[in-house]
């Protein structure tokens, strides 16, 4: 007893002095410090008009948004190199294949939100865990759609995945990298409609019919289409809508040159993926962290989605008030119906096949 009495006085002591020493200026941003509620956000979303989406979380919580930006891998390689000493929070991904990778790598931290879990429809999540929990939540979605020369191309050439490693179609395409994340994820989807042999014959098919070498991001690839570089290629959908929007000329030139497609319509459906977030494994404020993930399910965020970075919402039932993505699908476009985790799994596969066919 006498003991603890002895430390309680000296911790007091303590106290009593540093608040001489700090005087009541001191005092005051001492005790605001200690209320300010922080997380800690890594994040691959490298869209610039997401800025408003954190500040309003802020100003409806008080909670402030400390941000690392990289790309999904980076995220992935920070977050196993700082391992339980990490401080992340929140982590934002933009492929279905990442989240995967995270999810298996033990980087997340599976939660219960009964506002997640409702939010969210199950295909876009991952696959609850033993005891309830879910890894990760998609947020929004985007199609993988085919661009094509008006000029040079018929719509029906391009209106299937299939037909991009037609020989009809040699010569014409321009693609990024195979193992860019969103191709990978839409070669994995084709893993589950075609199987392995057939996805791996795709494969070879569309490198014979490159245009040029894999270089670039999607935009890029659209632009080369209407500079008459090639004449088909592949692209999610908010790089088309953002140059729709814009309002510099040249982009308009190259919206004017260029038609979309919405794959395989008469089939399965377009290839969507998600760009999702998860509590990160070690994470300080689990608590705070699941409030912004529930914060990135409300109205309000979702239609920044749609709006802000031409994004799909992934709750149902909001109005989408977007005249680019509704010129683009015309009102609406079937999807394909998949678990966005069966497609992140099947990742290994293809880099093996794009390294047996040359995909670059
Ligand atoms: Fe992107």
């Amino acid at each position: 007893m006498r003991r603890t009495h002895t430390v309680f006085s000296l911790a007091l002591s303590a106290v009593i002095s540093a608040v001489i020493t700090a005087g009541t200026a001191g005092l005051f941003s001492a005790s605001a410090l200690a209320n300010e509620q922080v997380i800690n956000l890594y994040s691959a979303r490298h869209y610039p008009t997401d800025e408003a989406l954190y500040n309003d979380f802020t100003k409806a919580t008080g909670i402030k948004i400390n941000r690392v930006d990289s790309d999904d891998a980076g995220i992935i390689a920070r977050l196993k190199a700082e391992g339980s000493a990490s401080p992340a929070d929140v982590i934002l991904l933009v492929d279905a294949a990442r989240l995967w990778r995270g999810e298996v790598d033990g980087l997340f931290l599976a939660v219960k939100s009964k506002t997640l879990e409702s939010a969210v429809p199950a295909l876009l999540r991952a696959k609850p865990t033993d005891d309830g929990g879910t890894a990760w939540f998609g947020l929004s979605t985007r199609a993988r759609v085919v661009v094509y020369d008006k000029l040079k191309v018929n719509k029906a050439d391009v209106d299937t995945y299939e037909e991009l490693s037609d020989p009809k179609n040699k010569g014409k395409l321009c693609i990024r990298s195979g193992s860019h994340p969103y191709n990978l994820s839409l070669f994995g989807a084709m893993i589950e409609h075609l199987g392995p042999a057939a996805t791996e014959k795709w494969l070879k098919g569309m490198v014979d019919n490159m245009a040029r070498e894999p270089k670039g991001g999607d935009t890029d690839q659209i632009k080369a289409v209407a500079s008459g570089e090639c004449s088909m290629a592949l692209t999610n959908t908010y790089y088309l809508a953002r140059l729709m929007r814009s309002t510099n000329p040249a982009d308009k030139a190259v919206v004017e040159r260029v038609g979309v497609v919405f794959p395989n319509q008469q089939s399965w459906g377009t290839h969507v993926n998600v760009a999702g977030g998860a509590v990160a494994r070690y994470s300080k404020n689990p608590a705070n962290a699941v409030k912004f993930l529930e914060y990135l399910v409300s109205p309000q965020a979702q239609n920044h989605f749609a709006n802000g970075n031409n994004e799909w919402p992934v709750v149902k039932g909001l109005k989408l008030d977007n005249p680019a993505l509704q010129a683009m699908t015309g009102g609406d476009f079937k999807s394909e119906l998949m678990p966005i985790s069966a497609v992140g799994m099947n990742q290994i596969k293809v880099q093996r096949m794009l390294d047996r066919v040359g995909f670059k």
